[in-house]
């Protein structure tokens, strides 16, 4: 008996081990599928221009770095490589009493879909001798892609001639000959070389010869227009333009659309008696058809974004007339509105062929860039600082953040007085005369 006992105690024993093992390596298996679960879904977080912040600071060295997190193999390796040198070099000399510093931070400007990130660097190399660098890298937001400077130029000879011109402009500007290497980047103004914190501007008119159409912006234009209306408006609904008489006005515009925030978009817009503009694409009403109806019978406009999203600048003549005539076709189908607004995309228009057609573009004058900052906050306290009378926003409603800002910008310029507008309703209020020779980029004279 005690030893059969003794028997099954053992065999007990062993049944217990392998159990604390199986236990162990589920615990094991668990632990390490969630921190790779964890890991990988916060590098899934990390959004495109999230800054990344890495900062160091102890008796020997301090380190300081801040770069955007762009999700590119190539790009990203480069950056680990160039911050691996630098952190070896501070090991390396970090006990050779002195204090080491090493800082990188950027600087993003925006010309429409074209970024350029300024890097700039700062070594102190001796006592209170420090060392600059700086370093551009362009990127293109719509083909998500990185360009180097001679992808944005026209030609060979465009490089040369545009060194020419900042160095004439540095002299004019400086009284003193531009020596030293310099860096160029562009924004909404033109083309910005800097030299040791000295800065000049080329504006977009002077680089018809220099930079490629596509990245050439065009600088503000503002006209007046005396309203005409246009058979083709016959089906549009006016709420009463005489209300708003005397009152602060201003326009939303959703670009991209429809999509599956738009219809609750309008909802939230409708009980707020604040109408929009949405300039749709032809490709994406397909689905969206009721959300396209629900637009026109409740009083909200609806404009042209062309039917693929293309570069007017890159397609021959008759390819454009197709995007905006196919669009076109697809909203009437629905509405039975045939739209006179047009937003080309990225406002790169053809301004000939919209004269032929007589279609209005419509550009805007504040951009809070909700593409980039998908940041409800963000794109609420932009618009409420900029916000004037007469001015147009741009938005788009393909993004959540986006139609929440929205409602949160209504809410806030409503309590300031602030009433909003169609585009129809905005030209029939000032008596804007449509001319077709330039594009409407607010309604502020
Ligand atoms: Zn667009």
């Amino acid at each position: 008996m005690n030893k059969l006992i003794l028997i099954k105690t053992k065999k007990n024993k062993s049944i217990a081990k392998k159990m604390i093992a199986c236990i162990l390596l589920i615990v094991v298996i668990f632990v390490t599928g969630f921190c790779g679960y964890f890991f990988t879904a916060r590098l899934k977080k990390n959004k495109d221009f999230t800054p990344v912040v890495i900062s160091k600071t102890n008796e020997k060295y301090n380190l300081h770095i801040r770069y955007p997190y762009i999700k590119k193999k190539e790009y990203l390796e480069k950056i680990n490589k160039k911050l691996k040198k630098e952190i070896n070099t501070l090991k390396e000399k970090e006990n050779k009493n002195k204090i080491l510093e090493y800082n990188l931070d950027y600087k993003i400007y925006n010309a429409n879909f074209l970024c350029s990130i300024v890097f700039t660097e700062h070594k102190l190399i001796e006592k209170e001798q420090y060392e600059t660098k700086q370093k551009v890298i362009y990127y293109n937001t719509f083909t998500n892609s990185f360009l180097s400077l001679e992808d944005i130029l026209l030609n060979e000879n465009a490089k040369v001639n545009l060194d020419k011109i900042i160095k004439s402009e540095y002299l004019r500007a400086y009284k003193e000959e531009l020596k030293k290497e310099y860096i160029v980047y562009l924004d909404n103004e033109g083309i910005k070389a800097n030299s040791n914190k000295k800065e000049i501007l080329i504006t977009y008119d002077k680089l018809k010869d220099i930079l490629k159409k596509q990245y050439i912006l065009e600088t503000s234009v503002i006209c007046k227009y005396n309203y005409v209306r246009d058979k083709k408006d016959e089906k549009e609904e006016y709420r009463d333009i005489e209300m708003f008489k005397n009152k602060k006005v201003i326009c939303l515009t959703f670009d991209d659309g429809p999509s599956k925030y738009t219809a609750e978009l309008i909802e939230d817009l409708n009980k707020r008696d604040a109408k929009a503009t949405f300039f749709v694409l032809g490709s994406r009403i397909k689905g969206y058809e009721a959300t396209l109806s629900k637009m026109s019978e409740n009083g909200f406009q609806i404009g042209n974004h062309s039917f693929t999203h293309r570069n007017y600048h890159n397609l021959t003549d008759n390819e454009v007339i197709s995007e905006i005539e196919d669009t076109n076709k697809e909203i009437n189908k629905v509405t039975g509105i045939t739209p006179n607004i047009v937003r080309s995309p990225y406002g790169n228009k053809k301004m000939e062929i919209l004269k032929e057609k007589k279609l209005v573009e419509i550009s805007w004058s504040i951009d809070p860039e909700d593409w980039k900052y998908r940041d409800v906050d963000h794109i609420v306290k932009h618009c409420l600082e900029k916000a004037e009378s007469g001015d147009i926003i741009l938005m788009h409603d393909i993004y959540k953040t986006s139609t929440k800002a929205a409602v949160k910008i209504v809410d806030e310029l409503k309590k300031q007085g602030y009433e909003f507008l169609t585009i129809s309703e905005m030209i029939k209020l000032k008596e804007y005369e449509i001319n077709y020779e330039n594009s409407i980029r607010n309604f502020k004279n």
